[in-house]
Formats: structure tokens, sequence, C-alpha cells
């Protein structure tokens, strides 16, 4: 069979609410660019609230899978080879606007995305044009590292774009509100940081439970709250003797418009919007007194840089942040709306899906 003829399966978002599995053409591999085995993706928040309701940067039909590893199936650059063990950094930029010239590639005038206005991961191949591989969207995964380990490198970039913005350094006490993957990601980043503190809050117990079970891999957090049970303020300023906290991280949906954050901010306190909030309860009360006397900042931070994201791999790489702890869920393809499901309902921690194709690879 020809390449022009291979079949590939894809799971394909034709709409909101309607995510097919297909046999569709497979990709060829673009002139300067590299076609790439799928051997393990993993399901995102984001992908449920497109799958759910769409997404402001998504268009369709869409393959959807913006956290992906592969190997190297085939290659018309001389930086890679068939073969090759990589993790794939999401954003296709041009490296050249003036955001990508001074690095911040995530803002790119021209970023494609993969899983959003590119096709993504959740197909068992894809393909990365010589414009992502000039610009770093291409990594090599370290010997020793698993597919469904590398996979986190994304969504922990995304995170260091956070904590980066919001200046997180050392001896800060840090609240973060969500206490799901990418909570438990940032508290970790947020201790290679130096944190001295941190307080994570949720409204499911059974997210709590996890953290409180994972002391191993989470040793910073030092105080959880149950929202659904407890006042956020008060066990907050009772957890930090009145003072509050330095940096505050929504790293949930729900919720900004609903707490007086800026109240358990410190002097020079930042604020995180981490999470995007749904459209209908995006307006955020915010009292700009408490900001301008506290010197206190609300930040905005979304996606990561190539730089951003080879950092993640490296620390990964390095044992640095045990992603292995947070994922619950290994699954083929053909179940993707089951683990679509259990992130929806916020089943487990992460579900990875594992291609055929890359079974029997012992790491
Ligand atoms: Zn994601
Ligand atoms: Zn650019």
């Amino acid at each position: 069979m020809s390449a022009r003829e291979a079949k590939m399966k894809a799971a394909v978002l034709k709409e909101p609410k309607d995510l097919r599995l297909e046999k569709i053409p497979r990709p060829e591999c673009p002139p300067g660019g590299v076609l790439i085995e799928t051997a393990a993706s993993a399901i995102c928040n984001a992908d449920v609230k497109m799958v759910d309701k769409g997404h402001k940067a998504l268009d369709y039909p869409r393959i959807l899978g913006h956290e992906v590893t592969g190997k190297i199936l085939e290659s018309l650059t001389e930086q890679f080879e068939r073969g090759d063990r990589v993790q794939i950094a999401p954003g296709i930029v041009c490296g050249e606007c003036e955001f990508c010239q001074q690095g911040l590639t995530n803002n790119c005038e021209e970023i494609e995305i993969l899983g959003f206005t590119r096709d993504g991961g959740f197909a068992e191949y894809l393909s990365i044009p010589a414009k992502g591989i000039k610009t770093g969207a291409v990594n090599s995964i370290p010997d020793k590292l698993s597919f469904s380990r590398a996979v986190f490198s994304e969504p922990l970039a995304c995170c260091i774009n956070g904590l980066d913005l919001a200046r997180v350094k050392q001896g800060d006490s840090v609240l973060i509100i969500g206490a799901g993957p990418i909570g438990c990601l940032q508290a970790m980043l947020a201790e290679t940081y130096g944190a001295k503190k941190i307080i994570m809050a949720d409204r499911l117990e059974r997210r709590l439970e996890f953290v409180d079970s994972e002391k191993a891999a989470l040793t910073k957090v030092d105080c959880l709250i149950n929202t659904g049970r407890e006042s956020l303020n008060r066990a907050v300023m009772k957890e930090t003797a009145d003072r509050g906290v330095d940096v505050i991280i929504l790293a949930c949906r729900q919720g900004a418009a609903a707490y007086p954050l800026p109240e358990l901010l410190k002097f020079r306190g930042r604020i995180l919007l981490f999470s995007g909030l749904p459209a209908e309860d995006a307006a955020l009360e915010v009292d700009g007194n408490l900001l301008h006397y506290g010197e206190k900042a609300l930040i905005g931070a979304y996606g990561c840089t190539a730089e951003q994201n080879q950092k993640a791999l490296k620390l990964i790489a390095e044992g640095k942040i045990a992603v292995d702890r947070l994922i619950t869920d290994e699954i083929p393809l053909e179940q993707i709306s089951q683990g679509i499901k259990k992130a929806r309902n916020k089943i487990g921690m992460k579900t990875i899906i594992q291609f055929e194709h890359q079974k029997g690879e012992i790491i």
C-alpha cells in the first residue's frame, strides 16, 4: 500500500458533543518536517471542554490531543531520524513575529496549536512541519524516560509559564485552588522554586484525599482545605496566622468570582489566573484599592513556550517532578470516550492513551 493510501485510527471532533473514532488517511511527512507514530497522548481538561462546549481557539473537524509523545517514523530533516523518541510542544510558531523574537512563542501571532488549530495526538500518526522543527516543537526524550511520563512535559511547561509569570520564589507561601492533576503539578513545581508553604483547596474530598495519600511526592503541601465544608478565607488565615499568602493560583475553572481573593494576599501578593473561567462567569469583581494599596497583582497565563517545554522535560527526566504518581489510567484510543468521561467527572487524575504500535516498549 502506498503512503498515500495508508489509513490511521483517529478521534475526530466533528463539532461539540460529536467525537468520533474514525479511519482516516494518514498524514504524509511534510518537506523539512517529520511524521510521528504516536506512543502516548494524555487527556487534558481542555479536551473535555472542547468535546462538551467547543473552544475559542478550535476549528472543526479536528483531531484533539495536545499532550503528545511518539517515535519518528519518517524524517525529512537532518535533526531527527527514524526511531527517535520525541515529545511534542504543541505550539507550531512562526519564529519571526515580535513575540517569537523575544522567546515568547506561546504569544506568537501566527501560532498553530496541535489539537486546536492543527491535528493533534489522539491519532496513530501526526505530522510536524519544518517550522515546528526550527522553533523547537520536537524534543528528544532521554533514554530512560517513558513516553507516558514525558507526555507531562506540556502541562508542566504551562505550569512553569504560570509560576514564572506569578514570580513564585524562594520562601513564598502559595495557595493552589484546585487539587486536580494541574494543581498537583503546580504544587510539586512550586516546591522546586523554593516555596516554603503550600496550601491546596478543592471542593472534592477525593481529590484532597489523593493529595494526602501522595505526601511522598507532595512534601510541601502543609494544609488541605475542603471548600465545600469550610470557609476558604478562614482556613487560609488560620493556617498563615492571619498574614495571608504570597501567591494564589486558580487551577480550576470554577470560582474566581466566588472567592474574595485579594484579601487573602500579603502585600505584593500575586493572583494567577491559570485556568480559563466559564464564559458566563468570567467577570471578576475586584476591589481596585486592595490591589493599589497592597501592591497586589492579578496575572493571566496561557500555554507555554518551546523553551519552557524543554525545561519541563528536563525536570521530569531528572525525577524532580514525580509525574508517574499522577497517572491513574492507561487506555487504548478506542476507549477515549470513557477517558474523557472520567476527566469530566474528575475520577482519578490523569488518563493516558497508549497506542498499540508502542506496546512492548520496555521503559
Ligand atoms: Zn492540556
Ligand atoms: Zn511568531
